[in-house]
């Protein structure tokens, strides 16, 4: 009773009114992770690996003269299930062979956490911060009202490794703001190729079948384009140049997206790889986020004709081209290679949509809202045939760059606070383990659950009020007494709680969350007016 009544005090007074800095409270005695630094996600101290990483690295270093080569693959909505890998794939009519092999000769990895959409997710991925930090929520639309750029002070890993010596590339998808100063090239990619937007919000324009009311009515569709937001392909440097590289007008020319993406980093790698810096490549793809159109090629491709899964058979191509790019380059065995998607499948959109086996979807903090695919894959570096549940969140990915790339993650400025824990050695030491003991998800603003170890406690909890409806017909309201808590072994759908008087683990759930409260009293969080 003690700690569910200290639970409701904690969400009501830390998370909504956020007074009185404090002294950031001791762990509970569950916790593994350990205290760094007062503005670092505490992270559990695997000594002996990291030592044995780090003499890998330098090993490396010392064969190859050069830090390594870092490519992200992003695709956008797919599910969990999707890859083959991960129980989808030709079960699910969209074989993924491609995805299957970086998985099955690297590192699979079972407890890859999101957050709940698009936009947060890149922006903790590029940032180490979570967005309620840095006020990156949501896209910032044209027509939206920002009192501040978030941007602005913010440091992203892109930036920082340029300054170490990177050639940093964002090829793809952004959706982090497309006014000057948000833009991938304003802050910290060298260069830009890619899209400002998600996939609908182009065809939403101009495909009569799915928005008849829009497109075929001259004077909606008049004032809805007078909002002027950008619908090109676009190039940018970070000197500033921009260009439109291809005005996306037809259904048509977005089916053909990921494809002028997929030549672009195939002809970007084959440059970067005569020249002397390592790269550091986000490959965000446009698809499969609704609505889905295949490329020409790729028409009926999937045993299960439909779009969305013809277009996971032509994503998990492109990832194959781009893989065989650096092996022919000869940068493959040089080069940290991850794939995963930056939210579950959005279900709304069904059947243009993906497959989770969880509970929930994009737009929720349930399991198939956040919990996603990661494959770490890195030829020589990265023992094959490995599979782990250890939780690890893709801003870890910021950390775990920088060290890659030499970057001092405990010089950074202490002004602010990093969420991101240096995976490093879990990803590369054989039999690793992760050094993250907590993921928080939160849902814009709010604090809505938590996982430690195998138990998740929720908060709040989005409601859909029809089958599939999980972000436009829900509700999402706070838990009862208790926070719901499962246990993700036994019960990984999150069906059944195992109630507050079932675990001593809910004991320590208040000081966890206190302790994570704290945080934000120290180094409180951005206001941009989104
Ligand atoms: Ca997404």
């Amino acid at each position: 009773m003690r700690v569910t009544f200290s639970l409701s005090l904690l969400i009501s007074v830390m998370f909504t009114i956020q007074t009185s800095a404090q002294e950031q409270p001791a762990a509970s005695a569950l916790s593994r992770a350990v205290v760094s630094a007062p503005n670092m996600q505490p992270a559990i101290p695997r000594p002996e690996q990291d030592v044995h990483a780090a003499e890998k690295l330098a090993a490396f270093e010392a064969r190859t003269g050069q830090k390594p080569n870092i490519v992200i693959f992003i695709v956008d909505d797919m599910g969990y299930g999707d890859p083959g890998a991960f129980g989808g794939g030709a079960m699910i009519g969209a074989a993924t062979p491609h995805m299957n092999a970086l998985a099955a000769d690297g590192l699979k990895l079972l407890s890859t956490y999101s957050q709940y959409t698009c936009t947060p997710t890149r922006a903790a991925v590029y940032t180490g911060r979570l967005p309620v930090r840095t006020g990156l929520i949501r896209p910032i639309l044209a027509g939206d009202t920002i009192t501040v750029n978030p941007w602005e002070g913010e440091l992203s890993v892109a930036g920082l490794l340029s300054a170490a010596g990177y050639h940093s590339m964002l090829v793809g998808k952004w959706h982090i703001g497309e006014g000057e100063g948000m833009r991938p090239h304003d802050v910290g990619f060298d260069e830009f190729y890619g899209f400002y937007k998600a996939q609908k919000e182009y065809t939403q324009a101009f495909d009569p079948r799915r928005f008849p009311d829009l497109v075929l009515d001259p004077d909606k569709l008049e004032r809805y384009q007078s909002i002027g937001s950008n619908n090109d392909l676009v190039y940018g440097l970070a000197d500033g140049k921009t260009e439109t590289v291809e005005t996306i007008d037809s259904t048509e020319k977005m089916a053909e997206g990921d494809k002028m993406l997929r030549d672009y980093t195939v002809k970007r790698i084959k440059e970067l790889s005569e020249g002397d810096k390592p790269f550091f490549i986000s490959h965000s793809f446009m698809k499969v986020h609704a609505d889905n159109f295949p490329s020409k090629e790729f028409r009926g491709a999937s045993a299960s004709k439909y779009p969305y899964r013809d277009n996971m058979v032509e994503v998990d191509a492109y990832i194959g081209d781009i893989v065989a790019t650096l092996e022919d380059s000869g940068e493959l065995e040089n080069t940290f290679i991850f794939v995963t998607s930056d939210n579950g499948p959005q279900m709304d959109s069904w059947p243009d949509s993906g497959y989770t086996p969880f509970r929930g979807a994009k737009g929720t903090t349930w399991e198939g809202g956040v919990r996603v695919p990661g494959i770490a894959y890195w030829k020589g570096m990265i023992a094959p045939g490995q599979v782990s549940d250890g939780l690890f969140d893709l801003m870890d990915l910021f950390n775990t760059s920088l060290t890659l790339g030499g970057v001092d993650i405990s010089a950074l400025p202490d002004d602010r606070y990093y969420d991101g824990i240096d995976q490093t050695s879990f990803l590369i030491v054989e039999g690793g383990q992760s050094r993250r003991e907590h993921v928080y998800n939160w849902l814009g603003k709010q604090l809505a659950a938590m996982r430690m170890r195998e138990y998740k406690a929720h908060l709040l909890v989005t409601l859909a009020q029809e089958k599939f409806l999980y972000i436009d017909m829900a509700t999402v309201v706070p838990t009862g007494l208790a926070p719901w808590l499962f246990n993700l072994y036994i019960d990984p759908k999150e069906e059944y709680t195992v109630g507050h008087r079932m675990n001593a683990w809910t004991a320590s759930l208040g000081a966890e969350l206190k302790a994570h409260a704290a945080t934000f009293a120290k180094f409180p969080p951005k206001d941009s007016g989104l």
